[in-house]
């Protein structure tokens, strides 16, 4: 579906004219349409704000991952979904010094989709919006700009947002901030996230497919020199580059030419030697400032933040789409009664913290582990490749246990399924 078709005047206003609410979502990402569907189809009166006119983004993930898909199939929409173009990828292949392997390979898992579908989110979400459109409860207006909260006697009550003519505002029971890592309402409710910062930056840019390459396959390529890792996914249509290189450093990066850039990601990926010589200008990348951070509390009174807006994941194994979904599952599965029958209670909100709160915990402490021990060293080492240290490669040998990464990867920590 085109994006422009999500814009059609007469719904837009007709959302508008919609002033009260069971549920108002802020932020139409994974975690918001995710849970605006999940409602609507149980009943619930919901409306989705997202700020921007369509899902086209520059910087979002394409990963959906297998406990994703999994809630996908338990409401029926993992075989449509499966029918726009996407690629799977099983695992990638790290190339070190000393060896190549696999240190996630996600067909060994017995699970019910045992790969992770690389589809654009753009794609995802305007799928998404199409399923809730069928339900009369749900409602998606887009180009509308969370302002300010509605409060009274010490409750989220609503909100205002601005539009493309003037501003708007729409009350409801239950207001969920699921605006992402900048959320304008974790910073109105005056939340401050625990902040930690990752070691690394990263320069993200795009090369061609030659004419004579295959493509669709769900490649990922990279490895890691003289302090750079660089990471490469297939998207179909081009390569997608992320290029990690050491917190601060940009500016010497930048100093060096975008020559020696080109020279870098030839050395670490000798097979893009030749797409190398379409990368000719800095404003080609993108700068991406590596964050990582979660939210002590995530709801008040009439309001509660997930996805992002609560916990920021680091881009180490490309979890934040599924743990999004994932919190939308857990708010949906939890709050639906009390939100159908009007007895909606802060201790409601704070159920879907405890939930959620200690599968975030335990991945960004694992990435945190990986960053010390793993990215850390590689950035600060100027050996041409990385070895991989003795026990990393036994452990990986280890039927019992090489395959926990896949399912943590693939899984997630808790993963949740949708209650009908
Ligand atoms: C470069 C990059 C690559 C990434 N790659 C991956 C990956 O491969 N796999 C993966 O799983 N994760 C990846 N991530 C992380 C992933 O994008 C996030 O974890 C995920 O999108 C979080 O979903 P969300 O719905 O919580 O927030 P978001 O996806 O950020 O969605 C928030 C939405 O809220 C809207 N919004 C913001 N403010 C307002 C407002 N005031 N009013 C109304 N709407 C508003 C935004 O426009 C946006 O649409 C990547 C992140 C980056 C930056």
């Amino acid at each position: 579906m085109a994006s422009s078709t999500l814009v059609d005047p007469q719904l837009e206003q007709e959302a508008h004219d919609s002033q009260a609410t069971t549920c108002c979502i802020v932020g139409g990402g994974p975690a918001g349409m995710m849970l605006g569907l999940l409602l609507a189809r149980r009943g619930v009166a919901v409306t989705v704000l997202e700020a921007h006119k369509d899902f086209d983004r520059d910087f979002r993930g394409d990963t959906i991952h297998p406990s994703s898909l999994e809630v996908l199939d338990e409401i029926g929409l993992a075989a449509p979904l499966h029918e726009i173009r996407h690629s799977k990828i099983y695992g990638p292949t790290l190339r070190a010094a000393n060896t190549s392997f696999n240190p996630v390979d996600l067909r060994r898992l017995k699970i019910r989709f045992p790969y992770v579908m690389l589809i654009p989110q753009a794609r995802f979400l305007e799928f998404i919006a199409r399923e809730a459109k069928n339900y009369p409860e749900f409602r998606l207006v887009m180009t509308a700009n969370v302002e300010s909260l509605i409060e009274e006697d010490g409750a989220v009550r609503g909100v205002r947002y601005q539009s493309t003519d003037r501003s708007y505002e729409i009350r409801a029971r239950l207001t969920v901030g699921a605006d992402g890592r900048f959320s304008k309402v974790r910073h109105l409710v005056g939340f401050e996230p625990i902040k930690t910062s990752p070691p690394m930056d990263i320069l993200w840019f795009r090369l061609p497919h030659l004419p004579n390459e295959n493509s669709g396959e769900g490649r990922v390529l990279g490895g890691f020199s003289r302090g750079r890792i660089l990471a490469v996914f297939d998207r179909y249509d081009y390569w997608q580059l992320a290029y990690v290189f050491p917190k601060g450093k940009y500016q010497e990066l930048r100093a060096a030419g975008i020559g020696e850039l080109r020279k870098n990601v030839a050395e670490i990926e000798p097979s893009l030697q030749e797409q190398t010589a379409f990368l000719t200008d800095w404003q080609q990348c993108s700068l991406l400032s590596v964050e990582s951070s979660r939210c002590p509390q995530w709801y008040k009174p009439g309001l509660l933040l997930i996805g992002d807006a609560a916990h920021v994941m680091s881009p180490i194994g490309g979890v934040g789409i599924n743990y999004a979904i994932m919190d939308a599952v857990a708010t949906a599965n939890l709050l639906t009664e009390p939100l159908r029958s009007g007895n909606l209670e802060t201790a409601d909100l704070a159920k879907v913290q405890a939930r959620r709160e200690w599968p975030v915990k335990v991945i960004q402490s694992l990435q945190s582990f990986l960053q010390r021990r793993v990215i850390a060293p590689a950035l600060q080492s100027q050996a041409p490749g990385l070895s991989i240290p003795w026990y990393v490669r036994v452990f990986f040998a280890t039927p019992v246990l090489r395959d926990i990464p896949a399912r943590l990867l693939g899984m997630g920590v808790r993963p949740e399924h949708v209650e009908n």
